[in-house]
């Protein structure tokens, strides 16, 4: 009876383990697939998940943030100065 309760014990560990094993091994592969993917699509953005759009300067043609963007006649700038000198020039 005793050794019974022993096996029970043995095959209950056993079985704990694999399952968290498993888990673990899913829980990896995921984040290495979703690492994967945020690099080729996004090198910037390393840190944040948030995904900002981004536009280049007219003037310039750096890229930078949509939510830094300098609007002036439909086009998109980085700075106000970029706006000003492009505006001036024209
Ligand atoms: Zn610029």
């Amino acid at each position: 009876m005793r050794l019974l309760m022993w096996l029970g014990l043995v095959v209950l560990v056993y079985f704990a383990v694999r399952k968290n094993f498993r888990a673990n091994q899913t829980r990896s592969g995921d984040t290495q697939k979703e690492e994967a993917w945020s690099d080729n699509t996004f090198p910037q953005s390393t840190g944040s998940k948030r995904v900002e759009a981004m536009l280049n300067c007219a003037h310039c043609q750096v890229y930078f943030p949509a939510s830094e963007a300098v609007v002036r006649d439909t086009l998109h700038y980085c700075s106000t100065e970029h706006a000003d000198a492009a505006t001036q020039k024209n």
